[in-house]
Order: C-alpha cells, then structure tokens, then sequence
C-alpha cells in the first residue's frame, strides 16, 4: 500500500503518521520526491483502516499496489532509483559502461584489460572468478585467486569490480567486491537472494533464461525484502527457438522494467547476441531503449579466452561501441 501526502504536509506530521503506522507492527518506506512524500507500507497492510489513512488531513491519495513485487515497484518509488558504486553510480542520467572479460585467467590479463577499457570509457571493470559453466569439465574460473586478482587490478586503475557470486558461503570472499552479479542461473536461487538481502552490497541480478520480467522483479523483491535496496537489473537475452543467436535479446524488456520498477536497468549484449560482430548493434539499441548502462565482455586476446571467446570484443571494438553510445544518449537527450 502507498499512501502519498499533500505536499503542504509539515515534519512534524510526516513524523506523526510514520509513527503511527510502525505502532500498528508495519514498516514504512520513505520516498521523498522534489514535490511529495510518498509512503511505501511494508508487511500485512490488513493491519491498516485504508478509509482512516485516506481521511488524514495531509494525505492524497491511498492506493493498494496490485503487482506482486512492492518495493521493486515505481509506485512505491516514483522517481528513478540511483545505485551509488564507489565513486560513480548507475540509474538516472548516468550510462554505466562495465566491461571486462568473462572470467579472470591471469595477473596480466586481467590488469591489461582494465587499464585498456578504462582508457576507453568503461566505468567499471567486470570480470567472472566463480564460473557457472555448462559442463564441469570447462574452465570453473580462478575462484577466489581470480577476486585477488580483480582487486589488484581495482586498485591499479581505480575501477569498482563487478563479479559473480554462486554460492552464499562465499560472501566473505566478497567483501570488497563493489557489485556483487547474480547470474542469469541463479535468478531464482531464494536462498541465495535471502542472503544477499541481509547485506548492503550493490546486486547485479541478470534475467533468467527462461524468466519473464514479473520473475525478475519478484527476485528483486526477494532481495529488497530483506533490506537491501541496492539492485541493479539485466537484460541479457532469453532463450527462443533462435538459433543464429546465443540467445534472443528482450529489448522492450528496458522499457517494460522502466515503467514498472524504479530500479536501473542495463543491457548485456554480449550474452544476449554469443557473437561478437553483433555486440556494437545492440548496446546502440539498449541505449537508445534508455537502458541506464550496459555490460560488455571484453578479451586481450579473444581467440584464446578461456571462457566465452566468440562474444569477446578487443579493447578497440569496445572503445567503438563505447563512441557510439555516447552519440546514441547524446541524439536522445536532445
Ligand atoms: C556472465 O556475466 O559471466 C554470465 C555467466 O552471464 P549470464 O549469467 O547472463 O549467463
Ligand atoms: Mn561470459
């Protein structure tokens, strides 16, 4: 339930119907916009006499969220959401451009890659240790040699990490890991969301492969549920009958997630489209869809990459698609 107030309402009597809302055992959630407060009640809102809260002298409107995520909705959060990540964010005008390889192989790779898309416009750097690798014969990646290492190149260049968690038991391991990526096969591993929920870390929660966007958000939900508000969400290709592609690439997911949910949205091309010729093509669209960023893999050397080669841009390509989004947002923002 939402509960917007008059924007003649003082402190003070904000103060008041929040108090009295947490004695009835509710919490609330406070979204204060440039022209209203708007309260977001969180638990068994039964609890509430809806015709009371309407009749409050400072109160505009009461309205029942019918979706089954609250808090990832933009009814409970009108404006855009914004996640700070050390010392750049992701959400409202800012485009968040993560790059990096699929996983960290060595000291050398990992911190030529980084200086290289930092010179070419990346804000974060991306890079996977634990792997979650169709057969368990391929590479698992360097695990948490692989997190030393992403640190090591953090601290060479100054770029907030991005990496995959599969399992709970690991989050001390991440503890300086600025975004912490749930990947599409653990989207709905609950557990694991539940955990992630009890921490204040930035979530990077990409689509299932079989997930519609109510799935996503509800995931999302799980996390927020928990108390932590600081979620990122992906588009990264759902699986079609297609085949020319690795997967098929929702892009009206960003404009579908805008309207529902007050959480920034990025676009993973690389994973969406498996091929490399076809990265620079769709981050041009997932700009001009008004993704707030995308995420794009990127390999010194892809013919050797020990994890997904065939969608690896060089430093150079990435550099390009990078030149074309800036002139994508530049033309919209217009
Ligand atoms: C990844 O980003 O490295 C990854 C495994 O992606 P996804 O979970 O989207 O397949
Ligand atoms: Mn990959």
């Amino acid at each position: 339930m939402i509960a917007v107030l008059k924007s003649t309402a003082t402190e003070q009597q904000i103060e008041n119907i929040i108090e009295w809302i947490r004695s009835v055992g509710l919490d609330v959630h406070i979204s204060r916009g440039h022209y209203q407060t708007v309260l977001g009640l969180i638990g068994d809102t039964r609890k509430i006499d809806e015709d009371l809260l309407s009749g409050l002298d400072i109160v505009e409107t009461v309205t029942r969220i019918s979706e089954p995520f609250k808090q990832a909705s933009r009814k409970f959060h009108p404006e855009d959401s914004v996640i700070e990540v050390a010392d750049t964010s992701v959400g409202g005008d800012v485009f968040a451009f993560m790059a990096g390889p699929c996983s960290v192989e060595s000291e050398e790779q990992i911190i030529s890659i980084a200086r290289d898309v930092k010179a070419l416009g990346a804000t974060m750097l991306r890079g996977g240790a634990f792997k979650p690798r169709t057969s368990p014969y391929d590479f698992q990646g360097l695990k948490a040699e692989g997190l030393e290492l992403l640190l090591l190149a953090k601290k060479e260049t100054g770029l907030p990490i991005v990496s995959e968690i599969m399992n709970a038991n690991h989050l001390p391991m991440f503890e300086d890991v600025d975004v912490i990526q749930v990947g599409a096969r653990n989207m709905q591993n609950f557990e694991l969301l539940k955990e992630l929920g009890r921490t204040k870390k930035t979530i990077l929660l990409k689509r299932g492969l079989a997930n519609t966007i109510k799935e996503l958000l509800m995931s999302a939900e799980y996390i927020m549920a928990g108390g932590n508000e600081n979620i990122i969400l992906c588009e990264r290709g759902i699986r079609t009958f297609e085949t020319y592609t690795r997967n098929t690439l929702d892009i009206s997911a960003v404009s579908v997630i805008r309207e529902l949910s007050h959480l920034p949205v990025i676009v993973d091309p690389s994973h969406a489209t498996g091929v490399a010729k076809y990265v620079k093509s769709m981050a041009l669209a997932a700009a001009a869809a008004g993704a707030h960023g995308v995420m794009i893999e990127v390999h010194n050397d892809p013919a050797r990459a020990l994890c997904d080669g065939p969608q690896a841009l060089t430093p150079a390509q990435f550099g390009d698609v990078a030149k074309g989004v800036h002139a994508v947002l530049d033309a919209i923002r217009e």
